[in-house]
């Protein structure tokens, strides 16, 4: 994972107090971590890993349903259907939708298969879950923020853009992803 050199990086992009709009102090807290805090209002912004939910499905066939990526990070690639869980919504029901929303397919949650601590070009930091889901209908159709959705044979895989994914597929299905 790339490495952050110092406290200070991690930081570098928190400026304004999202409360009230003065500039951040990055201060030691009481605990004397390293902190972005509001000299006017004394909120805190806490930087953190940024959860995402990605999911394993595959078909009656054994076929792993992978997405081509449409926007950054890693445009162009393939990946498994994925995104950043939103503040309204539990990580399961954030996979169900991303499924939907990515692939025209509607799911069920079967289990959790691991989480991944990992770099992120644009966060630094995140921390992805890997949900493995049963396909329960719907039809096969691109949409949202991927340009295709297609099933691949596991001794076909395409390269994979997120480590995240790799090791879950890896893990799930003991193939290891280009
Ligand atoms: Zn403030």
């Amino acid at each position: 994972m790339k490495e952050v050199k110092t406290l200070r990086d991690l930081y570098h992009n928190a400026n304004y107090c999202q409360n009230c709009g003065k500039h951040l102090e990055l201060k030691q807290d009481r605990e004397g971590k390293l902190r972005a805090i509001c000299p006017d209002c004394a909120f805190v912004l806490y930087k953190n890993p940024i959860p995402a939910a990605a999911i394993l499905a595959l078909n009656d066939a054994g076929e792993i349903l992978l997405v081509k990526r449409l926007f950054e990070p890693r445009a162009g690639m393939w990946a498994l259907p994925s995104g950043y869980i939103e503040i309204d919504m539990s990580p399961e029901e954030n996979a169900i939708a991303e499924m939907k929303e990515e692939t025209g397919l509607d799911g069920e949650v079967d289990h959790c298969i691991a989480w991944y601590y990992g770099y992120s070009p644009i966060y630094l930091r995140t921390l992805s879950i890997g949900f493995r889901m049963n396909i329960t209908g719907g039809r096969l159709q691109a949409g949202d923020d991927a340009e295709q959705a297609e099933f691949f044979p596991l001794d076909q895989l395409p390269p994979i853009a997120f480590d995240a994914h790799k090791h879950f597929i890896k893990l799930e299905t003991g193939v290891d992803a280009p």
